[in-house]
């Protein structure tokens, strides 16, 4: 999908080619830019693609309008009614098609209902919490009974913990219904505990297509070890005098400290960052690239900086 910004042509989503299976919470995952919603307006079709198709349930969509798609979309924003009620924003799609307003009202109260906001379809917009208009544009999104859902960073205006608890209201809302949800987010942490499968996007691209625990223990590149967790880069001769054949990445929890017998590396501690349930040491070693090492809260004091450490990890945890 080519822009013409400027009079200058910018190639927003290259050459990209996915596989989403119904039924699937897919996530699209990539920094600012990577072209993620891009993709997803052009499912969407409020974008056309330059070159290529999009298929739905095996069906070219090119000639089908937004609304004659059997997709639906949750914006960022979410693009409520201000001045209409939560019932009467539910049914709007339901209110442009004709349907009675006793029949559309019934629908809506199923569907705030499902959403937990039962009994609250009078209230406008204005007078709910960021959580709850949430909740109020996808029942909006979902009255229309689409086959797959298109969700643009629908959490990112949420607070931390409203958001950690929305990604897991979301992904039982997701299997309960068992419509195709296909979802667009940079934090890989929602992308990587809520998602069926992941595509990382980087500059236009698809970088890889994996399930999450694939994604994190075998990224196939460089830039997807980096984006996806905290990662180690070893270079090639670097990784080659610690028992890896190529340049290869080692995740920080799966470093262990020891004795010097038998450790693949040593250096001093020169930095240590406290996250709770375990400390992160920078381990600077002479001639290579420092180290990081995640070493579990159990109570012990860890090695102070200064100090000499040994690290210690299994071959299949350097990953080439
Ligand atoms: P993401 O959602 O991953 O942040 P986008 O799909 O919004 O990325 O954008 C991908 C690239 O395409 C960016 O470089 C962006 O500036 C450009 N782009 C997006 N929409 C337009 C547009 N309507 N006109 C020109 N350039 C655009
Ligand atoms: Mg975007």
């Amino acid at each position: 999908c080519t822009f013409l910004s400027g009079g200058k042509p910018v190639r927003a989503v290259d050459g990209v080619s996915l596989d989403i299976e119904a039924g699937e919470f897919f996530t699209l995952l990539g920094p600012s830019g990577s072209g993620k919603t891009t993709c997803l307006r052009m499912i969407g079709g409020f974008t056309l693609p330059t070159e290529g198709s999009i298929r739905i349930h095996g069906q070219e969509m090119a000639q089908h309008p937004p609304y004659a798609r059997p997709v639906n979309t949750v914006f960022q924003d979410y693009a409520l009614f201000p001045h209409m009620t939560l019932t009467e924003n539910v049914a709007y799609a339901l209110m442009v098609r004709g349907v009675a307003r006793a029949e559309r009202e019934r629908r809506a109260g199923e569907l705030l209902e499902r959403v937990r906001l039962s009994g609250m379809g009078v209230r406008k917009p204005a007078q709910l919490s960021g959580g709850q208009r949430q909740r109020v544009a996808l029942a909006r999104a979902l009255i229309s009974q689409p086959q797959v859902l298109l969700l643009d960073e629908p959490l990112g205006a949420l607070d931390l913990k409203l958001r950690e608890q929305m990604q897991s209201e979301l992904k039982s809302l997701q299997r309960q219904l068992g419509i195709t949800f296909i979802f667009v987010t940079h934090d890989q942490h929602e992308a990587l505990s809520m998602s069926d499968r992941i595509g990382v996007f980087h500059q236009g691209r698809i970088e890889q297509v994996a399930t999450p625990s694939e994604l994190y223990d075998r990224p196939s590149t460089r830039f997807v070890a980096e984006f996806v967790g905290t990662a180690n880069l070893l270079e090639r001769d670097d990784a080659r005098r610690l028992g890896g054949r190529a340049a290869s990445m080692i995740r920080p929890e799966r470093i262990r400290l020891g004795g010097a017998e038998g450790a693949r590396t040593s250096g001093q501690v020169a930095e240590l960052q406290y996250f709770g349930s375990f400390w992160r040491l920078r381990v600077e070693r002479a001639g290579a690239s420092p180290l990081l090492a995640d070493v579990a809260q159990t109570g012990d004091t860890p090695p102070p900086p200064g100090a000499t450490v040994h690290l210690h990890w299994d071959a299949e945890a350097m990953h080439a």
